[in-house]
């Protein structure tokens, strides 16, 4: 298949206004209204705790959000719970926390740290957008360690592509995605380089309450302080942004050319 390149497919803009030499966002559509986004984690726990925040916000301003999530995160089980019960706590942990956030949750339910690369993945993804019809996207960036996660970052970047293609004939029309926008995520942080705010005062706290249905938001499954970590982080983010607290997140690179015909 001859593959336009990525910026070429997803054409379309998100509204912005300059801070600086980042953006604070507005998230909606070209008429004013606010729009769907779907977010695309590796993990639940990446799904909420770098993503959760957008979709809540999305959700507060009358648009809608749905999470998908390529693995239920089973093998982060601690040595005293088994792995497949591990991961269906994980499953009732994010049907909890997107329903206190008013998201859709879906599953693909790949093992966990496993999550292919491949035509197959790539498709079910591009059947789930073009189910959803997201406006805009928000998946991992690229430059993580975690192989699960570049997995992802890769299967969404062709699925976005495939969703667009109206002579790939699914059982869905196709749909365009306007914009793809990276999450900050403490295992994705080489060259993640944030150019926009979001302010997320209006639903801090039920984002945090959706996140603490996770053990490890508390600290209960390994060494990482993701409570801590997370809400600090909307707190420094929030100071650079001029709001109380605010998530950062990364637009494509190809997607960051406008042509003005005045300045
Ligand atoms: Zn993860």
């Amino acid at each position: 298949m001859n593959r336009r390149s990525f910026a070429q497919t997803v054409g379309g803009a998100v509204a912005m206004s300059a801070l600086g030499r980042s953006t604070v966002w507005s998230e909606s559509t070209s008429d004013g209204t606010p729009g769907r986004i779907m977010a695309i984690a590796a993990h639940p726990g990446d799904g909420l705790f770098t993503m959760g925040a957008v979709l809540a916000q999305q959700i507060e301003r009358g648009g809608t959000g749905t999470l998908l999530s390529l693995s239920l995160g089973e093998k982060g089980a601690p040595k005293d719970i088994p792995v497949q019960h591990y991961g269906e706590m994980q499953r009732a942990a994010t049907q909890k926390a997107t329903h206190l956030l008013g998201a859709d949750a879906i599953f693909l339910a790949y093992p966990d740290a496993e999550i292919p690369f491949n035509e197959e993945s790539t498709l079910a993804v591009c059947d789930a957008i073009r189910q959803y019809k997201p406006d805009v996207v928000i998946t991992h960036w690229s430059g993580s360690w975690h192989k699960d996660h570049q997995n992802c970052h890769l299967i969404v970047r062709d699925a976005v592509f495939y969703a667009a293609l109206e002579t790939l004939t699914r059982s869905r029309p196709a749909h365009s995605v306007s914009k793809v926008l990276y999450a900050e995520n403490w295992e994705d942080a080489s060259n993640f380089i944030p150019d926009t705010y979001l302010d997320i005062e209006a639903v801090y706290e039920k984002w945090l309450q959706a996140c603490d249905f996770y053990p490890m938001w508390r600290g209960q499954t390994g060494f990482f302080r993701y409570n801590d970590y997370y809400s600090a982080l909307s707190i420094a983010r929030g100071c650079l942004s001029g709001f109380k607290h605010a998530v950062a997140l990364m637009s494509d690179p190809g997607q960051r050319i406008t042509r003005p015909r005045s300045l």
